[in-house]
């Protein structure tokens, strides 16, 4: 199937590692140039010579924190001097969390806030006009199937999310007379290397393994059983950032192995 993106500019926040880094491996074997963000500059530089390498495409690192206003600014103007614009942005960086609403202060809040739904509104406003000038584009945005069923242990995850995938709806409203595509997408369990490390420190000195902690969480969340893989995660992103899915407009995508439990 070609997906007729070869050429176009696309900015992945977070794509250093995990699903973020599966999604620039997806679009840059598409021929897809891409500027990538994250806070650790060593290994996102490590990665982008590893993608120009294997592909041949043009990437540009910038490291940078998208909780704050100013490193999303600089990301925009490091964007429009390397390629004068971007085609696609995939607002993906993001956490786990773990707390009590009773407990949390409200710091905490305001962080998990900031880097879920200020940074895609920031990246959003700076992007879009970019796009326009070019034509249109597509923005996607990396929210969880804790957006619509919350996991017990990360209410400032789910409800930060949960305001993404609304933010998601209505950006979408408003940019899609401009030619943007605004949609969302819900990931349920991915094994990224962070799942394996949770893994590894909550097994060590136990009898049990890494992989037995996975197996039950997988046997607990998941109808399928197993995680994804970050590839299987990134070719949903990489099919709705293509011209095969013009139509997809303003909705949020599940991809988690039967693990929401309602008709949606
Ligand atoms: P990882 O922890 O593996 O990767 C996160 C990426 O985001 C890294 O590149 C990290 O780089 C970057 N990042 C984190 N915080 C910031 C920040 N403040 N500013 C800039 N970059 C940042 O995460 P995953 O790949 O697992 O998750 C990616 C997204 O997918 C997240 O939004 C997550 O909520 C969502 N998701 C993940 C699921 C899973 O099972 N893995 C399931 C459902 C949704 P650095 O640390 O250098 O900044």
């Amino acid at each position: 199937m070609d997906l007729g993106i070869k050429d176009k500019v696309a900015v992945i926040t977070g794509g250093s590692i995990g699903i973020g880094l599966a999604i620039a491996d997806g679009l840059a074997a598409e021929g897809v140039h891409l500027v990538l963000c994250a806070r650790n500059a060593e290994r996102l530089e490590t990665e982008a010579a590893r993608l120009r390498q294997t592909y041949g495409v043009r990437v540009l690192t910038v490291s940078g924190d998208v909780s704050k206003a100013a490193d999303i600014d600089n990301l925009i103007t490091a964007t429009k001097n390397e390629f004068g614009g971007a085609d696609i942005l995939i607002n993906n960086a993001g956490t786990g969390s773990n707390e009590t609403i009773m407990e949390a202060p409200d710091e905490k809040w305001q962080q998990y806030w900031d880097l879920h739904v200020m940074a895609a509104i920031r990246t959003a406003r700076g992007f879009a006009p970019l796009m326009m000038e070019r034509g249109g584009g597509v923005i996607l945005n990396n929210a969880s199937i804790c957006a619509a069923q919350p996991l017990w242990y990360e209410p400032i995850y789910n409800v930060t999310k949960a305001a993404l995938s609304m933010f998601t709806k209505c950006l979408s409203d408003e940019l899609i007379p401009k030619n943007i595509r605004v949609n969302g997408v819900n990931l349920g369990l991915v094994l990224t290397p962070d799942w394996k490390n949770t893994a590894r420190l909550l097994t060590e000195g136990t009898d049990r393994t890494p992989e037995d902690y996975l197996q039950e969480v997988a046997d607990e969340n998941a109808t399928i059983k197993r995680f994804a893989s970050p590839q299987e995660a990134a070719d949903l992103f990489v099919f709705l950032c293509s011209e095969r899915a013009t139509y997809a407009v303003g909705s949020t995508y599940y991809l988690d192995g039967g693990m929401l439990k309602v008709v949606k």
